[in-house]
């Protein structure tokens, strides 16, 4: 039930790296950005109990975490399209 998180994630990756020029979004980067914004995030979302689980999906319907997980996916963009896995095209 991780995939709450990552599919939260992954949801505002897509929508952020269409507006970031310059940003690749093929696998191997959106994998890095995922595995850099989710290393970031587990401490917060730590605990795979169900009370842990209903608090992020309540948490995931706020604007305000939205917001606080968009500024980290665009940071996670960023850092990739500046250092991508394969040369720049
Ligand atoms: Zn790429």
């Amino acid at each position: 039930m991780k995939n709450l998180l990552e599919g939260a994630v992954l949801g505002i990756y897509e929508e952020l790296v269409a507006k970031t020029p310059g940003a690749c979004s093929c696998e191997s980067c959106r994998e890095d950005a995922l595995a850099y914004v989710l290393n970031k995030t587990r401490p917060r979302y730590s605990g795979g109990t169900d009370t842990g689980m209903a608090l992020i999906a309540l948490d995931l319907q706020k604007d305000q975490t939205r917001a606080q997980l968009a500024v980290i996916v665009l940071d996670a963009i960023q850092r990739v399209a500046a250092n991508p896995r394969h040369p720049k095209r």
